[in-house]
């Protein structure tokens, strides 16, 4: 039984990030327990669209193929409209050539792909809530948790990484609870069916109701799609936004969307999670312990994309945990090495997407980039020219990358 084994490492959160993290380092021999709240697979409120940050760490997990044969939705361009009304629609391509697709892929069929394949290396409890460190001496040496079946458990490890999410209770108690409205966004999500005009592009539209915020509408499998809206919880506490309520009038009366929406059906439940962004550095260690994903808050403060870097994160910090683990050495000093990969690999472009989100707080100048981008095929061709460059490439499927391409 899990409770008796000594492990190297206890993973709580088996999302993107965790799931990530657990896999890495498990296959390099360590003997790790990944422990969700969850039963999976499990939905996750989420845009579901797949970044190409994610992709290029599926393919070293070789789960690329898997997502290919799984349920999911194939995008060949993004479309954007600005709060006039404007709409821009941008291939990914050159002159009629498709360059490269993007996924998307609901978070029930991905995560579930990412968890199933960390339990072929290591050990898994689902239904298991995490509540506690256990600490000895002051130390950090496990976690307490509670099964489904309402028993309490404690599991014994060398370290702890954290990638429970927002709430992380690991996060709690290194670093106290916070919510920093100026660096956290909320979104509302639900699927819909039958909505008209889909064209297999990513949709971005700065609805004026809405500023500063987005709506977006991310085509999905068979004809499915997933729309929702977001904005920084600041900012909706400053202009009084009801979220739900605002997304609801858009659907039904703004000029853009009502004819699109007749005849759809949202066919789940509206859904809120808050996105803790990266804009600002949250402390991701401490002694045995590493913090990846939301648990760290490292989601992008542009275009809300989160998956690529709770992945990244979960691989960065399974390197740094396998160095400690070899070197006998999990101390808060050996563990810092994380600290500066991560922010070394991270943080010049969440400044930089920091910097736009403020300048996508003015109107005249969304309606200038994207009134810009719908009149001139010079500026299209500008963002087909830097699609040329490889680092480029990899951040085709990210909608708001075209209009960063635009600002700049
Ligand atoms: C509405 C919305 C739209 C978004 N759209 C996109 C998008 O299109 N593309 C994109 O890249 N990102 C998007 N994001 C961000 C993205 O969803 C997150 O950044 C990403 O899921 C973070 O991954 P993670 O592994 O850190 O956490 P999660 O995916 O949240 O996984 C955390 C796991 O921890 C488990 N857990 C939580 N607490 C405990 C506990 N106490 N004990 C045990 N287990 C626990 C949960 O059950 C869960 O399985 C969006 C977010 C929202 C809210």
């Amino acid at each position: 039984m899990s409770e008796n084994i000594f492990y190297d490492c206890i993973v709580v959160g088996g999302g993107p990030g965790g799931s990530t993290a657990a896999a890495f380092l498990s296959k390099r021999g360590k003997r790790v327990l990944l422990i969700d709240k969850e039963k999976f697979p499990r939905d996750k409120t989420c845009g579901d669209a797949i970044s190409g940050k994610s992709l290029s760490i599926l393919e070293e997990l070789g789960l690329v193929g898997e997502i290919e044969r799984a349920d999911h939705g194939e995008i060949d361009g993004v479309l954007f409209s600005s709060p006039n009304g404007t709409v821009a629609s941008i291939p990914f391509g050159k002159g009629g050539e498709q360059i490269a697709k993007g996924y998307t892929c609901r978070r029930q069929v991905y995560d579930n792909l990412l968890f199933q394949n960390a339990k072929k290396s290591c050990d898994v409890l689902e239904g298991m809530v995490a509540t506690a460190l256990v600490k000895e001496n002051g130390v950090v040496a496990g976690v307490r948790a509670l099964g489904a079946d309402g028993k309490e458990y404690e599991f014994r490890g060398k370290m702890v990484i954290g990638a429970d999410s927002v709430n992380s209770v690991v996060a709690r108690e290194i670093r106290g609870a916070e919510v920093d409205p100026k660096h956290t966004c909320i979104a509302y999500r639900a699927y819909y069916s039958g909505i008209t005009g889909m064209t297999g592009k990513l949709e971005i539209h700065f609805v004026k109701s809405i500023m500063p915020g987005y709506f977006w509408i991310f085509p999905m499998e068979n004809g499915l799609a997933n729309v929702g809206v977001g904005m920084v919880m600041e900012d909706m506490k400053k202009h009084g936004t009801d979220l739900g309520k605002a997304m609801e009038d858009i659907t039904r009366n703004n000029p853009l969307f009502k004819e699109r929406f007749a005849n759809a059906r949202m066919v789940t439940q509206l859904k809120a999670w808050q996105l803790p962004f990266g804009s600002k550095k949250r402390k991701v260690h401490a002694q045995n312990v590493l913090l990846v994903g939301d648990a760290a808050g490292l989601v992008d403060p542009f275009s809300g994309e989160g998956v690529g870097n709770a992945m990244l994160s979960g691989k960065l910090a399974s390197e740094v945990a396998y160095e400690a683990l070899v070197a006998g050495d999990t101390s808060e000093l050996f563990l810092a090495r994380y600290e500066e990969r991560l922010w070394n690999a991270v943080w010049n472009e969440l400044s930089t997407s920091y910097k736009m989100q403020q300048l996508g707080k003015h109107e005249f100048l969304l309606n200038f980039v994207v009134g810009k981008a719908a009149k001139s095929p010079k500026a299209r061709e500008a963002i087909s020219g830097t699609l040329a460059n490889k680092e480029a490439k990899n951040e085709y499927s990210s909608p708001l990358f075209y209009l960063k391409l635009l600002f700049e």
